[in-house]
C-alpha cells in the first residue's frame, strides 16, 4: 500500500443512444492515489433512490482532500433515464424488454438499450477489486446491507459498511444461485466481492440514511486499506438469512396491514399480518400470513396491491 494525495477526474461516459439520436451518458468520478486496489461504487439504478447520490457527494468532499492507496471509481447516477423521469424503473418507452436496469447485468452490447447501458458500465466494474451498489428502500424496509452466502470477503465488506442488519442471500453453493441479472449476482459471478446497501427511504433525502451511507463507504474503504486508519467493525450487526419465501398477494385489492406490527419485529410462522379486501364488494380476498418465523425486514404500506406483489419480506436468523 502506498498512500498518495488524490488526483480527481470527472468524465462523461457515453453508454448508448436515444431514438432522437442523442446520447445517454453518465458522469464517472475517479479518485486515484498510490498503488492499491480499485473499488467501484454506483448509485441510482432505480430513479427514486436518492440517498446513494447524496451520500456520494459527501464522500467526494472527503476523498478530494484525502491520501489514498488505490483508486475509487464512483458513478453517482447510473440510470439517467429513470432518474430524470423520477420513476423507480426505466420508462417502457426507452426499453420495453427490460424496464429494470437491475435485471440485465452484466449487459449485452448488442441487446436492448438497457442491456447496452449495463454492458458499457460493466467495463468499469470488471477490473475492480470490490464493488458497492447503493439502493434506497422504502420507509418500511429495514436499512440493511446484502451479500451472498459463502463469500467471506463480501461479508467483510458488509460488516465494514456497518448497517444494523446484514442479509445473506442464497446458499453456500454458488452454483445454486439463479442468474437473476442483478448487479450483485453478476459481479459476484465475476469473482468480485460485492455488497448491495439498502438505505432508507426513497423519493426523498433522509439525512440519517445519507450519513449511514457515507460513514459505511468510508469505513469500507478503510477495511480495504484504500483509506488509511483501522476500519471500525460493527460487532453487533444482526446477521439474517434471506431464505424465507416472500409474503405475496394471492389476490388484488386493498391491503390493510395490522397496525401493531412494524419492520424489525419478529413474527411467527402463519401469524396474520393483515387482510386484503375487495374495495367494491367489501369481500375479504386474502388473510395475509407470515411464511416463516423471522424478522420482518420489509412491509407494504402502499395499500393497493395486485396479485403476485410482495407484501412483506421475512429473514431468518443465521
Ligand atoms: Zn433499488
Amino acid at each position: 500500500m502506498e498512500y498518495a494525495p488524490v488526483t480527481h477526474t470527472a468524465t462523461d461516459r457515453r453508454l448508448g443512444e436515444l431514438p432522437s439520436g442523442r446520447d445517454v451518458s453518465v458522469t464517472v468520478h475517479r479518485y486515484v492515489g498510490g498503488a492499491g486496489p480499485t473499488v467501484y461504487i454506483q448509485a441510482a439504478q432505480h430513479g427514486i433512490e436518492l440517498n446513494g447520490p447524496a451520500a456520494l457527494r459527501r464522500l467526494h468532499d472527503h476523498l478530494i482532500d484525502a491520501s489514498v492507496a488505490g483508486t475509487v471509481i464512483v458513478v453517482p447516477v447510473v440510470n439517467q433515464l429513470a432518474f430524470d423521469h423520477r420513476s423507480y424503473m426505466t420508462p417502457g418507452e426507452y426499453d420495453v424488454m427490460n424496464p429494470n436496469l437491475n435485471r440485465v447485468w452484466p449487459g449485452d452490447e448488442s441487446g436492448s438499450l438497457q442491456e447496452q447501458l449495463a454492458a458499457r458500465l460493466w467495463a468499469l466494474v470488471e477490473d475492480a477489486d470490490a464493488a458497492v451498489d447503493l439502493h434506497t428502500g422504502t420507509a418500511d424496509m429495514l436499512a440493511h446491507v446484502r451479500c451472498r452466502a459463502g463469500d467471506p470477503d463480501a461479508e467483510r465488506l458488509a460488516e465494514a459498511f456497518g448497517t444494523d442488519y446484514r442479509l445473506i442471500d442464497g446458499t453456500e453453493d454458488a452454483s445454486d444461485d439463479e442468474p437473476d441479472g442483478t448487479f450483485r449476482a453478476a459481479t459476484a459471478a465475476a469473482g468480485i466481492p460485492v455488497i448491495t446497501a439498502e438505505l432508507s427511504n426513497s423519493r426523498r433525502i433522509a439525512l440519517g440514511a445519507v450519513k449511514d451511507g457515507v460513514d459505511g463507504l468510508q469505513n469500507l474503504l478503510r477495511e480495504r486499506a484504500v483509506l488509511p486508519a483501522e476500519a471500525d467493525l460493527q460487532a453487533d450487526q444482526t446477521v439474517l438469512r434471506n431464505d424465507a419465501d416472500p409474503v405475496t398477494a394471492t389476490a388484488s385489492g386493498l391491503f390493510e396491514c395490522r397496525t401493531d406490527i412494524a419492520i424489525g419485529d419478529t413474527v411467527d410462522a402463519s401469524e396474520r399480518l393483515g387482510t386484503i379486501y375487495d374495495p367494491s364488494s367489501f369481500e375479504q380476498q386474502q388473510v395475509v400470513s407470515a411464511t416463516e418465523r423471522g424478522v420482518l425486514y420489509s412491509l407494504a404500506r402502499e395499500s393497493v396491491v395486485v396479485k403476485g406483489e410482495r407484501l412483506a419480506g421475512i429473514a431468518t436468523p443465521r
